[in-house]
């Protein structure tokens, strides 16, 4: 069977103004660059549904996901933060997003799919429960963990997080959830400037100050992640994979490569393979340097189909 790549042309038709990071783009660089390396020969295609009101009140409020149903401006650009704004196709646009991790859940849950990679935007792991902000407005993944949980009845679920920016998103829905174990690694100092004092039990959030390179970050893998994930055996893995942390990156300065992103999703994949079958869901999150964004997806999705 082979591995998942869900994506929507609805996607890219949301914008945020000229010059924005998170932009169109970002979904043709890393589509062009699966498909020159061959790697897309190895997936099969699928077009994200919409995700219903039902599968979004698992991880936001009903007030909220109303509310940003009504925001969806019939021209220009509605602001929502500092740095996010709707326009016309926004709406459609998350519904896809989240709809994919929605999926991606069923499809390799119950149609023996190995592993998904979701290819979306708007990325969602900076959207609380009743807040958007940081370019997001469903939070993708967690939508995704809560199908898995209250649809199809799983009991434990692991989300790992290596954008270099905290997930704050994720863990405002998460935390306290026992069923479920959120790994995260981010750059300290950085938006949204959270994730270092967390008491959730269920959080191993590793932070790390800026320049720390591939060294410190593996090491805070194996060290953090890697325990966590052998005591909790998941019976599911999500990652939220932002490439944001690679050298070429400007919103970050962690320093990673190409190289550390391979090397993370070997590790994953192992502890997937050892507690549940193999089974990975990941849903892109930043990742705004187009080039580096490509190859670092690239490498990735390779380790995440098995193809090296
Ligand atoms: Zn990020």
């Amino acid at each position: 069977m082979l591995s998942a790549y869900i994506t929507h042309a609805d996607c890219a038709r949301h914008e945020m103004g000229p010059d924005h990071p998170e932009c169109p783009n970002r979904l043709t660089a890393i589509n062009d660059h699966l498909l020159v390396k061959g790697l897309l020969d190895y997936m099969h295609s699928y077009d994200a549904p919409l995700a219903t009101f039902e599968q979004l009140c698992r991880a936001h409020s009903p007030d909220y996901v109303q509310e940003i149903l009504d925001a969806s401006p019939k021209e220009g650009y509605t602001r929502v933060d500092p740095d996010t704004s709707m326009n016309p196709f926004t709406v459609r646009a998350a519904l896809r997003a989240a709809g994919a991790a929605v999926q991606a859940t069923d499809l390799v849950l119950t149609q023996g799919v190995p592993t998904a990679f979701c290819a979306v935007r708007p990325p969602g792991h900076h959207a609380e429960r009743r807040t958007a902000m940081g370019f997001c407005f469903f939070n993708n993944v967690a939508v995704g963990i809560r199908h898995a949980l209250e649809h199809h009845g799983l009991e434990r679920v692991a989300l790992i997080d290596f954008d270099v920016h905290h997930g704050n998103g994720s863990e405002d829905i998460l935390q306290n959830d026992p069923r479920v174990l959120m790994c995260s690694i981010f750059e300290t100092g950085l938006y949204p400037f959270s994730g270092e004092n967390s008491t959730a039990g269920n959080m191993v959030n590793v932070g790390l100050p800026p320049r720390s390179g591939g060294q410190a970050f593996r090491e805070a893998v194996e060290s953090r992640w890697l325990p966590a994930l052998e005591a909790f055996k998941p019976q599911l893995i999500y990652i939220s994979a932002g490439f944001d942390g690679h050298r070429e990156d400007d919103m970050g300065n962690l320093g990673l490569v190409e190289a550390d992103y391979a090397w993370v999703t070997h590790r994953l994949m192992e502890v997937a393979k050892r507690h549940c079958q193999g089974r990975v869901i990941s849903c892109l999150e930043g990742g705004y340097m187009l080039s580096s964004l490509g190859r670092s997806a690239g490498v990735h999705v390779k380790a995440l189909i098995g193809a090296d």
